[in-house]
This record gives C-alpha cells, structure tokens and sequence, in this order.
C-alpha cells in the first residue's frame, strides 16, 4: 500500500500555568491513499492535537508527519478541513461560495467543476439560494462541494456532522459515503460517535485518554452500504466501547428507545436562593382552567428586549409564531457595550434590519488598536486586511440606546408584541418544566402569561439562572468595570492608518490601552462623545484609594497617552460599575427554557464579543424553538442543540479570554500582539476572532500557540 500520511513516534506536550501536559507520546500511523481512517476517543484525549499535527496546523515536538513522503510543513493546498462549525460563506450563493476556492482555475474548467459537484451533492436547483435559505443538511452538502471543488488530496473531518440533528447526521453520512463512491480521497475523521466510525471509516483508530497512545487499530470488515445491525459491526462497538472504558450493551446507546422526557421521572427544579419557585399543577394549567383565570396565552414569552431578546423575538414571530416580549425598562434606555464586530453583518441581515443600522449615523469602525503603556508598542488590527471573511470591513461604535431600540422595533414590525416597562417577577414551572412567567407592568398587577417556551434573556440580571444556581461566576477572571461618557475628547481617526482609498469618512478604531492593574476602552462615538470604559483586576482596584471615579481617574493617569487625550475633556455622566464581571452557567436549556446572550454567560468586554454573542445566541435559540414546534417537543433534549451550538463560540472566547490576560501584560518579544505583527497565520486569526468569525475558521492552532507562549 502506498502511504499517503506517515507518522512515526510523535510526541506533543503544552506548558501550562500547572507545568507541563503531556498530550500525545509516540504516535505511529500509517494511512494509505483514498483510506477512510477515523479517530475515536476519550473527550480530551489529544484527537484534536493529533488531528491539528496532521493537518500542519501545528509542529509536533518529537518525531514527524509526512505527506507523500516529505514532512509536512503547514496547511496547505493538499489538504481540506470540513468541520461542523462550516466555512461557507453566508453572503455568497451556493454558485459563488463553489466558484470561491476555483477562482485560480480557467473559466471553462472551473464552470464545468461546478456543475459536477453541484450535481454530485444533489444541489441542482439551488444554485442561486443563500445559505440561510438551506437546511442544516443542505449547508452541509455545499460545505462538502466546496471542499472537493479545492481538489484536496486529503479531506479532514473534525465532526464534521456534528451540529446537526440525528436524521440528517444519518442521511449526510450515508450521503458522503455515496460521494467518495465515485470521488475517492484519503480521508481522516475525528468524532465522539462510534457508530458514524463504524459505518464510514476502513479502519477505526482508537486513542487512550491523556498522555494518548494508540490503544487498538481495528479494521471494519464489513462492505458498503452498511447496516449497522450487521453482527460484526455490532460486536466492533461493543469492543470500541470498552476500550473506552464504556462497557455497556449496544442497545442502552439507542437513543431512539429513550423515554420522552415528559415520561421521564421528573423531580420540581430546585431554587437555591432560598426562594420559591412559583409552581403551577397540571389542572390549573390546562387550556380551560387558564382561560377561566384569564391567564394570557403565547407560544413563546421572551424576558428582556436587549440585543439577545430581540433576535430572538425577531425570528419567532416572522416565522409566524405568537410572541411576547416583556422589557422592564422604557426605550431607549441606556447601555454599556459601544464597541461592535463585523461578524454583526451576517446576522443583521438575516434579522432584516442592516438598512436601519446603515441609516442610523453610527460612527464607522475600521479595527482595532492595542497599545502597550509601558514599552509604548502599538498594533493597529484591521478588518480590510481580510476582507474575505465578512461582507464588510467594517461595523459601527453605536449609542447602545439607539441600537438597541432599533432591534427591539424590528421585532415589533416582524410581529412580536413587545410591552416596555413590564418586569418579570418569577418563572412559572409546572414540576421541572417552564410554563410561563409571572410578571405585570411595574407599576401595576402580576398576573399569569403562559407559553410553550420561556427565553431568558434578562441580561446581567440572569433571571432562572441566579434563581436556579447554575451561574458560575469565574474567580480566575473576577474584573471590575468603570466607565462613562465625555464630551470634547480627542478623537483619532482611522485614516491615520490607512491610504485615502480604503478609509471611510468619520471612522474611527476602538484603542485598547493597557493601564496600572488592567487595560481600558476608547471609544468614539457620534455627536462629539466618547466612551471610556476602565477594567480592572478586582484585586488591584481594591487597592486604590477611594471609590469608582478615583480608580477611573487613577487607572487614566497610568497610561499618559489618554490621559493626554481625555485633557479639557468633559464626562457627560456620573461614573457607572460593574463589578463581578465573568460568569459561565452550567446550562443554558432546560425543560421549556432557553438561556440566551449574557443570561446565558459574560466573560470579559476585552474583546466586544457581547453584543455579538447575544445576537448569534438568540437567532440559534430561534432556530432551535422552531424546529421543537415542528416536533411540538419542548423537552431539554429537544431545545439542546441550541446549547451545542451558542457553546461553540462562547467556550473559545472563554478560554483565548483566560490566555489572554497573561499576553497581554507581556510586553517583551512573547507578547500574543507582537508576535502577530511578525507572522501572518496568527495576524489573520487575531483579525478574524477580532472580528467575531469565532466559527470562520480553525482557532484551534491560535488558542495553542496562544497557551504554548503563555507557558
Ligand atoms: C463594561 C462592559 C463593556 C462592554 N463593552 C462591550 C462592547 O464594547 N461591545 C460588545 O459587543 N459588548 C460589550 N459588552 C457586553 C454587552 O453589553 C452585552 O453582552 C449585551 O448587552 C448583551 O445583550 P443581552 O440582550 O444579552 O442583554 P442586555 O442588553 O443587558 O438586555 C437585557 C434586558 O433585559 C431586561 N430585563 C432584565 N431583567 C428583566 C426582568 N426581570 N423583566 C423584564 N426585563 C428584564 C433589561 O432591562 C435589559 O434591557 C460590555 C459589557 C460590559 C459590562
């Protein structure tokens, strides 16, 4: 056999804050051309270090790769990674997202390409539709076209089917199978599912838990199309399985003879603030006794009409489902969190609201620049130096007042029905299962409103969540916020940085600055104001003397470059905290529930992610809520996928977050920053994560090189 992919004894160990994590050691693979291998292991085995060695993505420390025969030097044209988090992009037709990775080749060879790989992933007749008018299934067909149409030599698959539900995980697998049928590639697959091993891959390897060896390469003897009933495969999963030290019978790993949920035993949430929960029996929830009551009846009730709320209200009820929001406060009310993303493009479009956002004279933002008070070093990060990954190169700073009032209207105009100054006071349950809520305009009565699906989208405040403990606040991350607003401050403006040609009248970039004990914001915005927001590390701003605006005032005179910009300047309100900054819940779905934007988690403002993240999390929420009225299912299990997505991104800003303290402070050659001035790969995924493309592609060799130089 001709061996396509050789490694021979790798070794791979991370320095950590801990000491030294040794992850792979002496790894010995032989992968013949157009073989189908998958990876099995223990959650956290080092799969994905192995796969990232692999792919090039990263050196390993001891031994080597080879592809053809040469050692492997970095990602490259010979191979393609198909992950569940896809690269297509959402503002380009499935035609132009083909004709994206061909652009290099003739036109005559290119069309006829196109037309093949069209036809071979069964996407005839969707050549013109966007992706956010396809099906999970059908995003991933044109993932896979995409692919093919690069001409890879080898495909890696890292879960490649792991975001979608269990029918079209099946039918894509069995899809895929038919394509390498009559398109053969050497493929690789890491998953968690031994059954799609099983049924796809020659051979299965499977890994130890950490430090990870090979335990068992095991060849599947069985020819395609595969039933997974055959006896043979049934047996290979049960030894799969115990070497994974999971040794049960086949049938208790079939999820379809899982009771439903609400056969299930249930036992009543419990409260851990010492609070009832309000509880409502069956009977006194039933159509008659509710409308006896007079309780209002919606599909969905949403709790907060910030950024998370309205997205989600937005998509529920264009989709022609009963909604209400219920907002505690009038808009427009005031918020922190100027600073936006362009990754916002994509999801204002498909909430429909770009036009107003484009009307709306927010102050254009070109990038970002980092500056490092004590060696005076400054990167200026700019989105225009990637424009392939967003629709646009830029985004807004935004009075979040005005932003957030043009969201909660949208929602409005798209049908929601949304009552300002209504509190929310309580959750209503019927034993574990949201039913509800309680809650009344401020001024007035509470009474019931009942729905099929609660979102929580209260913000800080995390309503169920605080209610429930499931919020961890995070101690490693425990920052304290100091901001306001002025007038008559410097304002820099981005041309500084660019030719005439590419910058845009009036835009600006947000500063990041490091400062005494934690770093600060300068942001500008429309009308001569500016928003300066100070982070400290609690610990060292329990060390300054006196209250919020001496630790503000403290924290500017560390960094003489804004204190220079802030002279004559005039604040515009009293200093605002926020202390207790970063928290993680342990869930953000349960019985008739959902958890989005910072109800659901807040890490850190280092990054501007918030806003994104909230908007991202209450469109997955939607999407998710549709598909359980579809199955008119509104157990945990059904509104889980939900989770499984928002997590992606949430967990990697969580954990670049935790690394990126430690870079930052550094201001020698190691710094994360400096070294992006220097290598290209780690500028564009520093642009591109700046950007909030957390699923645009592979962070995964950032976030090592990241903890390897934190080391
Ligand atoms: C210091 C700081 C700086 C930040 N900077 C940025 C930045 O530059 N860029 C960025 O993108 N993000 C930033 N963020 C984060 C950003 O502000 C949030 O992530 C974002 O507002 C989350 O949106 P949301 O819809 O989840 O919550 P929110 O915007 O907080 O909306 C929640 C809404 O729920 C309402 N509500 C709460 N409880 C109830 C109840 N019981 N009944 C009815 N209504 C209720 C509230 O009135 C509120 O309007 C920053 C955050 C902080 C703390």
């Amino acid at each position: 056999m001709t061996a396509k992919l050789l490694v021979r004894d790798v070794w791979k160990a991370y320095r950590t804050n801990e000491g030294t994590v040794s992850v792979l050691e002496g790894i010995d693979l032989t992968i013949a051309t157009r073989e189908f291998i998958a990876i099995v292991g223990p959650s956290g085995c080092g799969k994905s270090t192995l796969f990232n060695l692999l792919a090039g993505f990263e050196p390993p420390d001891a031994g080597e790769v080879l592809v053809d025969g040469q050692p492997i030097g970095g990602p490259g044209r010979q191979g393609i990674l198909i992950t569940q988090r896809g690269s297509v992009f959402p503002w380009m037709t499935v035609r132009r997202n083909l004709e994206f990775g061909a652009q290099h080749m003739p036109t005559t060879e290119r069309d006829g390409l196109i037309q093949h790989y069209l036809e071979l992933c069964g996407l005839i007749g969707f050549e013109d539709a966007y992706p956010h008018q396809l099906s999970g299934g059908m995003l991933q067909r044109v993932e896979v076209a995409r692919a093919f149409m690069a001409k890879p030599d080898i495909l890696y698959m890292d879960e490649p089917f792991g975001a979608l539900d269990a029918l079209t995980r099946l039918q894509m697998r069995t899809e895929l199978l038919r394509i390498l049928n009559r398109d053969s590639h050497t493929c690789l697959l890491i998953t968690h599912d031994v059954e799609e091993a099983l049924h796809m891959a020659d051979r299965v390897v499977v890994m130890s838990p950490r430090p990870a060896r090979i335990k068992r390469v095991l060849e599947i003897p069985v020819a395609h199309p595969r039933a997974m009933s055959h006896p043979a495969l049934l047996q290979l999963k049960e030894q799969i399985l115990q070497e994974l030290g999971l040794s049960v019978s086949g049938a208790e790993y079939d999820t379809t003879s899982m009771p439903r949920a609400d056969l299930v035993h249930r036992r009543p949430l419990r409260p851990r603030n010492g609070r009832a929960l309000t509880y409502m029996s069956p009977a006194a929830l039933s159509p008659e006794a509710a409308a006896a009551s007079g309780a209002e009846r919606f599909d969905v009730v949403v709790v907060g009409g910030g950024p998370g709320g309205a997205s989600a209200a937005t998509i529920l009820a264009e989709r022609g489902l009963k909604v209400l929001v219920l907002e505690r406060q009038h808009f427009p009310r005031f918020h922190t969190g100027e600073s936006l993303l362009p990754a916002l493009w994509e999801l204002w479009d498909r909430l429909d609201v770009t036009a107003e956002i484009e009307a709306a004279g927010f102050v254009p933002k070109q990038g970002v620049t980092f500056g490092m008070t004590r060696s005076g070093d400054e990167v200026a990060l700019l989105t225009s130096e990637y424009p392939e990954y967003f629709p646009r190169t830029y985004t807004y700073h935004v009075e979040r007042s005005r932003f957030d009032q043009i969201l909660l209207d949208n929602a409005r105009q798209k049908g929601a029905e949304v009552r300002e100054g209504w509190s929310v006071q309580d959750i209503i349950f019927e034993v574990d299962r949201a039913r509800g809520v309680l809650a009344g305009p401020n001024d007035g009565e509470l009474r019931h409103i009942l729905a099929d699906v609660v979102v929580d989208a209260t913000g800080r405040d995390c309503l169920i969540s605080r209610r429930l403990g499931w919020r961890r606040p995070d101690p490693a991350l425990n920052k304290v916020a100091h901001f306001t607003y002025f007038s008559g401050a410097w304002r820099r403006s981005a041309e500084e940085f660019f030719p005439d040609q590419d910058s845009i009248a009036g835009a600006a970039v947000t500063d990041v600055h490091t400062v005494d004990g934690g770093w600060l914001c300068y942001i500008p915005l429309a009308n001569d104001v500016v928003s300066v927001c100070v982070v400290l590390d609690a610990k060292a701003a329990g060390q300054i003397r006196g209250g919020p605006q001496e630790r503000f005032d403290h924290a500017v005179a560390s960094c003489p470059r804004v204190q220079e910009w802030l002279r004559g300047a005039r604040p515009l309100m009293p200093m605002q905290t926020v202390s207790n900054i970063a928290y993680l819940n342990d869930r953000f779905v349960g019985h008739g529930f959902v958890l989005v934007g910072d109800a659901a988690m807040f890490i850190d403002p280092i990054f501007s992610s918030g806003v994104t993240l909230a908007i991202r999390g209450g469109i997955f929420a939607a999407d998710c809520i549709l598909d359980a009225f579809q199955r008119h299912d509104f157990s945990e299990a059904s509104l889980k996928p939900y989770e499984e997505r928002i997590r992606v991104p949430m967990e990697r800003i969580f954990r670049i977050i935790h690394n990126w303290y430690e870079l930052l402070d550094r201001e020698d050659g190691s710094n994360m920053l400096l070294q992006a001035q220097r290598t290209p790969w780690l500028r564009e995924r520093l642009i591109v994560l700046l950007s909030g493309g957390y699923e645009k592609m592979d962070l995964e060799s950032f976030m090592l090189a990241a903890s390897h130089s934190a080391a």
